[in-house]
């Protein structure tokens, strides 16, 4: 089956639920045993509830993986693969532009907990090659990168971290399996937070981890029990729907993004566009071999790169709302060095080149005509 309709059909059976259309949203935390030591499909609703099991089941198909684990959060997810490929005396090597979330449960909770924890640039692949030492137990990698878009070269990173028997884990929020299947590219773990694309209506925070590896989906599946930061069945459900019409979503934020795009690209009062579509964009080439499309997200640097300036804009602008989030229905946009990234230290801002003029817009899937009117009046002198 195609990638729509596997969206629509895998992971729910309606003969097994009294043939409702729609997968039930089982609101119980438990489940009855007719006997002692009986073996139930479901039992806590920690552990597993026939909502999350399809969403987890839709979930993994999509990405091109065996096993698939719904966490509460994105932030979740990515807890539990940390938790379950590294221990203290460790060392993660992880990709310089990431989420700022990420970057501060790196910094402030791993390492003071015994954890090495290696940035790199690795727009070069042999930048790996040369860090790795037999206490590198994980590659962490985000591509497209939150919010400055720059991508890495999934197939050459995992080949050469898979030599040295390293597992590469690859945060896919931005691209959605919809446009770039990282397993099918070498990586072991793909992560997302489903808060954003996935659910793709600003009304669910949900985290999901997809692995094609027995071993590792074991240990994932153990902390999800373990620590148990768990959707509820809501959450599985308004994320579940919101697959459904993924790949339309998916089109529309592209073909928005790429014609704001171009147009913000030669606009006089930008200083800079963050676009991998774009034909200047560094990384142009790479984005065309391993996206689909190139997303929904544009990052840009006004031509007034100052905090003053970004604020006028983005108060200035009607239809785009300052918000954190992306990856919804609404245009958004997000000032990154205080709201995406104010976790991070003004230093590490500075050397990833995250200046107080960043802005990241999320482009939704409105009328392109009244996007780009929108931000036309707001850019006015
Ligand atoms: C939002 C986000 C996360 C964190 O997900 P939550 O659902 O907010 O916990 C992780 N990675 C990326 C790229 C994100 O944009």
């Amino acid at each position: 089956m195609k990638f729509s309709t596997r969206a629509i059909h895998v992971g729910y059976d309606h003969h097994q639920h009294n043939r409702a259309v729609m997968p039930p949203i089982y609101q119980s935390s438990v489940f009855v045993h007719d006997s002692v030591g009986e073996t139930l499909p479901f039992s806590y609703a920690r552990t597993g509830t026939p909502t999350r099991d399809a969403l987890e089941t839709c979930l993994a198909s999509l990405e091109g993986g065996r096993f698939g684990m719904a966490f509460s959060s994105g932030m979740a997810a990515i807890d539990a693969v940390l938790r379950a490929t590294i221990a203290p005396g460790d060392e993660v090597i992880a990709v310089a532009d990431l989420y700022g979330g990420a970057w501060r449960l790196l910094t402030k909770v791993l390492e003071p907990a015994g954890v090495k924890v290696t940035f790199l640039d690795l727009s070069d692949p042999a930048a790996l090659a040369a860090a790795l030492t037999p206490r590198v137990k994980l590659l962490w990698l985000e591509s497209p990168s939150n919010p400055l878009l720059k991508l890495v070269d999934v197939a050459a990173l995992s080949a050469i971290a898979r030599a040295a028997g390293v597992p590469v884990a690859i945060d896919n929020t931005f691209a959605t399996p919809y446009l770039q299947t990282p397993l099918a590219q070498g990586a072991d773990i793909v992560v997302h937070s489903a808060t954003k694309y996935l659910g793709g209506h600003s009304d669910v925070l949900l985290g999901g981890v997809v692995v094609d590896n027995e071993d590792l989906a074991r240990k994932i599946r153990f902390i999800q029990n373990s620590t148990g930061a768990v959707p509820g069945p809501q959450d599985c459900f308004l994320t579940l729907r919101g697959i459904k019409t993924l790949a339309l979503r998916m089109e529309r934020h592209c073909d928005n993004a790429e014609q704001l795009a171009a147009w913000l690209n030669t606009h006089p009062a930008i200083g800079k566009v963050f676009y991998p579509g774009l034909p200047d964009h560094p990384q142009h080439e790479l984005a065309k071999r391993q996206m689909k499309r190139f997303g929904g997200i544009i990052s840009i640097v006004l031509a007034d790169d100052s905090r003053a300036g970004a604020s006028r804009f983005a108060e200035r602008l009607r239809l785009f709302a300052l918000a954190e989030s992306l990856g919804g229905v609404e245009s958004l946009i997000n000032h990154s060095s205080t709201m995406s990234h104010g976790s991070m230290s003004a230093a590490d801002k500075a050397s990833r080149g995250i200046s107080e003029g960043v802005v990241r817009l999320s482009i939704g899937i409105e009328d392109l005509d009244d996007l780009r009117e929108d931000l036309a009046q707001a850019l006015e002198r």
